[in-house]
């Protein structure tokens, strides 16, 4: 019987992979990976391996989660090494734990390779630290995902806000948050497709988020709080327009 490791692939740059994470790919049997994962990390694998896209849009699964959990089990009785490759860390909102479960229940080694999570990855790829001294001393990973409650109030307590899945949702998430007390003025980044080439910036704060939202496409980690104004980006980007104006 053969082990499946839940392996996380980090935000997008195959160089944010861990050694552990490329060692494991290398000798993979059988990879199934997500819509996340930056296709580059799959020319690791053995040109032999089997590579499976079980990718998920929303409103469009690609394959339901339980036939992701059944493959996997069938995979783990047949093959050596199989490897469930999620975007960022296999644990963050990505579902592993599930599969862990499942794969648990039925007598399946499995082990997680902890990845970097987009939460961490993409603010600091923008030099936007979630902690600072003086100004923030805690941050909070909550997803915008329709259907998952979040109790916004509750996380008054958190100095900066990382908000996965909430692209579509950014209008209603803006205004929950002023509700719930945060200033209008606080600053908020989205960073599009972190760590790959295609990577994008929005700054904007959250009443303007919360009236006349600009644009921004998914995949994007949402971040609201003061650490945004520590971006260093912000102020080239402008001088770089205004150079070009
Ligand atoms: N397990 C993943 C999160 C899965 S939920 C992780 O740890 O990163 C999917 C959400 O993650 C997306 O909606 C988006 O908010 C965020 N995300 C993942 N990769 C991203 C990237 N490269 N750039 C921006 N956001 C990303």
């Amino acid at each position: 019987m053969g082990k499946v490791y839940l392996v996380g692939a980090g935000p997008g740059d195959p160089e944010l992979l861990t050694l552990k994470a490329h060692r494991i790919i290398s000798r993979a049997d059988v990879i199934l990976y997500d819509a996340l994962v930056n296709r580059e990390i799959l020319n690791f694998a053995k040109e032999d391996a089997v590579k499976i896209y079980v990718g998920k849009r929303i409103g469009r699964h690609s394959l339901p989660q339980e036939e992701i959990n059944r493959l996997l089990h069938r995979f783990a009785l047949t093959y050596d090494t199989v490897v469930r490759l999620k975007g960022g860390d296999p644990f963050v909102f990505g579902r592993g734990g599930e599969e862990y479960l499942y794969l648990r229940e039925r007598g399946i080694e499995v082990e997680v390779v902890p990845g970097i999570t987009s939460a961490v990855g993409a603010p600091s790829s923008i030099n936007v630290p979630l902690t600072h001294r003086g100004t923030s001393s805690s941050f909070a990973v909550v997803s915008g995902h329709p259907g998952m409650e979040v109790d916004w109030k509750g996380l008054s307590q958190a100095d900066t806000l990382v908000i996965l899945m909430g692209v579509k949702r950014r209008r209603e998430i803006a205004k929950e948050l002023i509700s719930s007390g945060r200033d209008p003025d606080l600053p908020v980044v989205f960073i599009e497709k972190a760590t790959t080439e295609d990577q994008r910036e929005v700054f904007s704060t959250l009443g303007e988020v919360a009236h006349n939202p600009p644009e921004v496409n998914p995949p994007a980690v949402m971040v609201v709080g003061r650490v945004v104004e520590l971006s260093d980006l912000k102020s080239v980007k402008v001088s770089r327009e205004d150079l070009l104006s």
